[in-house]
């Protein structure tokens, strides 16, 4: 079984007693660095010359400087910048200002695992990592509240990586709703497995191929676009408050028995001999180089993909479809 902590087993005054600098001011950088404040933690941000949010970050009373000046003033620095520039930030501003003692702080732990960034042996390179986007972190704390974090030490230099990393989870509200103790690796190849097989990846190919068949077949766009996708919210909802079973007994029983007998016939043996090919590809790095590879590279086949995507029937039919949904936020 997983361990869990939570704000008993976290000591805030270790963070407070440390000077931290959050590098990035996006979805969960401006969540970290506001909160840590709040919570009497002594905060910098690092934002690169043109930053879009520096103005936003100095409006929220926060002090923002270079990413250099914010490494070298800072003993404990969050790297919350985009994953794949997070090596070149690195070598350009940490690196340099890196001391012994100092802790080298993660929000998802690519880079580590497959040896992108490789920090000296003197410094704690720890995790805390929110299960939820940024906004609804920074909201959750406001309310006194958290969303669950997990947290993980790849090198533990001072022997109190943990505690710190404990520390850090309990400044941003993480500890009140529970730390999940997990390792670079498993975060790491768990995410990039989620995303691909399933959240993301996955659930997109399943809907664009439900709508095909039913377009193809010669039925309506918008009647296929309703089916296919905007009825998931209403099935993941339920899965999400109550598992499967809740669902299942939102759903009729004709519903049901179909999910049973054919679900199977659409997510076969061979489905899942090829997740653990995708999973096999994570593990051994093959799929971070590639994406490192396709990023510096210009983003070429991933623009060409985008572009395919949006052209899409299920796109432009939902595009006009959700016109008609007032209470359908585009915007969010
Ligand atoms: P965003 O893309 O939202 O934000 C990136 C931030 O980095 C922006 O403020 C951007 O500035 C800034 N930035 C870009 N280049 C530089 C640079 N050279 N030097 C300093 N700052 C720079 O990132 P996320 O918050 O989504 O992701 C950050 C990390 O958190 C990643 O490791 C991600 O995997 C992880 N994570 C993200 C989650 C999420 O909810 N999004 C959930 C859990 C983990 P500007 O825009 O002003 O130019
Ligand atoms: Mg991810
Ligand atoms: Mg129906």
């Amino acid at each position: 079984m997983a361990e869990l902590f939570y704000d008993a087993d976290a000591d805030l005054s270790i963070i407070q007693g440390r000077k931290v600098a959050v590098i990035g001011y996006g979805s969960q950088g401006h969540a970290h660095a506001l909160s840590l404040r709040d919570s009497g933690v002594d905060v910098r941000v690092g934002l690169h010359e043109g930053s879009k949010s520096k103005a936003k970050a100095e409006e929220q009373g926060l002090r923002v400087v270079s990413p250099s000046e914010a490494a070298a003033e800072a003993d404990v620095i969050m790297i919350l910048v985009p994953d794949p520039i997070q090596a070149q930030v690195y070598e350009e501003h940490i690196a340099p200002n890196l001391k012994d003692g100092d802790a080298l702080f993660f929000g998802h732990g690519l880079n580590i695992r497959y040896g992108f960034i490789k920090p000296p042996a003197g410094v704690d390179v720890c995790m805390v990592a929110p299960k939820g986007p940024g906004h609804l972190v920074r909201r959750q704390y406001e309310e006194g509240r958290g969303v669950p974090c997990i947290a993980a030490v790849e090198q533990d230099a001072s022997g109190n990586a943990f505690a710190l990393a404990l520390s850090y989870a309990k400044g941003i509200g993480g500890t009140r709703a529970g730390v999940i103790k997990t390792t670079f690796t498993e975060e790491t190849e768990t995410d990039l497995f989620g995303e691909q097989a399933v959240l993301c990846g996955g659930t997109a190919a399943l809907v664009k191929a439900g709508f095909e068949t039913l377009t193809e077949a010669g039925y309506q766009p918008e009647i296929a676009y309703f089916e296919c996708l905007h009825e998931l919210k209403l099935i993941v909802d339920l899965m999400y408050e109550g598992g499967l079973e809740k669902m299942r007994w939102s759903i009729s029983e004709t519903a049901e028995w179909g999910d049973y007998v054919t679900g199977p016939r659409i997510i076969t043996d061979a489905t899942k001999a090829e997740m653990k090919k995708v999973l096999a590809e994570i593990q051994d790095g093959t799929f971070a180089q590639q994406w490192m590879d396709e990023y510096h590279g210009g983003l070429k086949k991933y623009n060409e993909y985008k572009k395919q995507d949006s052209e899409h029937l299920l796109e432009t039919t939902g595009k006009q479809l959700r016109k008609l949904m007032s209470w359908v936020d585009e915007e969010a």
